[in-house]
């Protein structure tokens, strides 16, 4: 939002009608200023007053959608440089590139790895979101195939890539109804590229030498009603791309400059033929501020890290993670099994949970709802005290679970074990490790004996 209520009011009639359902049009800008009203709520405005508005309102960073339905990817509309200022919406979008150089086999193989890689991290499932295929064989028939069998055997939204611009629309025209990227538009083929664009309703890939040159490419693409854009300002390795990234953030966010306001796109996969290499450069423009990654890789021990990475950086910091309040039943556990209690913060769940299958001794572990805040935190607050843990274990029924009557609480919850024997007579609370590492030996040493 880049006016202010100060400033829409100046454009507003200022008859007071009542009809946009505000009380004055002070009222209704103010309103508008934050989000909260919409400019079609006020029949009065002139068309060349609404259109002015609509322009200087609009998000700095246009919103792009590459594929269609729940496999879409939609980049874009980010409102901060920095992650700890509000949060960053639209995570960074991972392709992998396949070549039509690549033999069958090799690509069903690729295709069948990607599909295959899926990872779960605080009930958040992550994954692959792009194909990126490769016209590199010089054969358009190849290229073709590839994007058929892309097409017809996976549910990924498509980046199409090829200098030639015939093979690329060509290849576009095949998978149209997938919305695929379509790059690169450059200054040598754009004219011939817009009415193409416009006829496929694909979002347009742009590359330039420089940022100057996307400037004027952007801009001509604008004017002729292409508007679902993704900037390339040709990096050539982490320290450029890095460099380009944050000057277009920069531009967009901080001086309005329209140009320059979509979402970006980054090739690791063309900057260093070192895994090790690329996958620094995929992590750090994930940071900073790719709305794309292309990596080459299809092992997941390159791409797991990526995804949660992504996730980390994605994951909006004003809100605590947190897991389901329940008792998790770890391994089957029966009415032998140890009973361990924490909070939901999610690290907490996933580092105890974690120890608990490494110990690999089945256990239910009750988490308590502390909103998300850790054991010493949600104590001083109440919401993992004496009471509040005798109450969840009369709501879940947590006696009933087991024979015995011991409770393994966090090793550093230490005043939590007078209020616990007073609110729990019947059960023996019992301090678990400080560090939850040392919960498997805990569990095989301790709790065994
Ligand atoms: Fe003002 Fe328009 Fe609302 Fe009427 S409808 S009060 S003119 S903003």
């Amino acid at each position: 939002m880049a006016l202010k209520g100060a400033e829409i009011i100046k454009r507003l009639p200022k008859t007071n009608c009542k009809e946009c359902g505000y009380p004055t049009c002070f009222a209704f800008a103010m309103k508008l200023a934050t989000g909260g009203a919409k400019l079609e709520d006020c029949p009065y405005l002139p068309p060349e007053v609404r259109a002015e508005l609509e322009a200087a309102m609009a998000p700095p960073i246009k919103l792009v959608t590459i594929g269609t339905g729940d496999n879409a990817l939609v980049i874009g509309e980010e409102e901060v440089m920095f992650r700890h200022e509000k949060s960053f919406f639209h995570e960074t979008g991972i392709a992998i590139l396949i070549s039509d150089k690549e033999s069958e086999s090799d690509i069903e193989e690729r295709i069948k790895g990607i599909k295959e890689l899926h990872l779960e991290r605080i009930g958040q499932k992550l994954k692959i979101n792009l194909l990126a295929l490769f016209f590199e064989s010089g054969e358009k028939a190849k290229f073709e195939a590839l994007v058929k069998k892309a097409h017809e055997t996976t549910n990924f939204a498509l980046i199409l890539i090829s200098e030639d611009t015939d093979v690329l629309f060509s290849g576009a025209s095949l998978c149209a109804d997938r919305k695929p990227l379509v790059y690169p538009i450059t200054k040598e083929n754009v004219s011939s590229a817009i009415p193409k664009l416009k006829e496929l309703g694909t979002p347009a890939g742009v590359k330039g030498e420089s940022i100057e040159e996307i400037v004027s490419l952007t801009s001509n693409l604008k004017d002729t009603g292409v508007e679902e854009i993704v900037l390339d300002p040709g990096s050539k390795n982490i320290r450029e791309a890095v460099r380009d990234q944050t000057l277009i953030r920069r531009a967009a966010l901080k001086k309005g400059f329209r140009p320059l306001g979509y979402p970006t796109i980054s090739f690791p996969c063309f900057m260093y033929h070192d895994r090790f290499k690329e996958a620094l450069a995929a992590a750090t423009l994930t940071t900073k501020y790719a709305g794309i990654v292309v990596v080459s890789q299809v092992d997941k021990h390159f791409l797991s890290p990526l995804l949660v990475h992504r996730f980390n950086i994605y994951s909006d910091p004003r809100r605590p993670m947190t897991v389901e309040e329940k008792v998790y039943e770890i391994s089957n556990p029966n009415e032998y099994s140890p009973i361990l209690i924490t909070t939901n913060y999610a690290l907490d769940f996933f580092i105890v949970s974690g120890a608990i299958e490494e110990a690999n001794i089945p256990a239910y572990l009750c988490i308590k709802d502390t909103g998300g805040i850790g054991v010493m935190a949600a104590w001083t607050s109440g919401k993992f005290n004496g009471e509040a843990i005798a109450d969840f274990f009369k709501k879940y029924g947590v006696g009933d679970k087991v024979k015995h009557r011991k409770l393994i609480i966090p090793g550093v919850a230490k005043k939590l074990k007078g209020e616990l024997e007073e609110e729990l007579p019947d059960w023996e609370i019992i301090f678990g490790p400080l560090e939850a590492s040392d919960i498997p030996r805990f569990l095989s040493e301790e709790w065994k004996q």
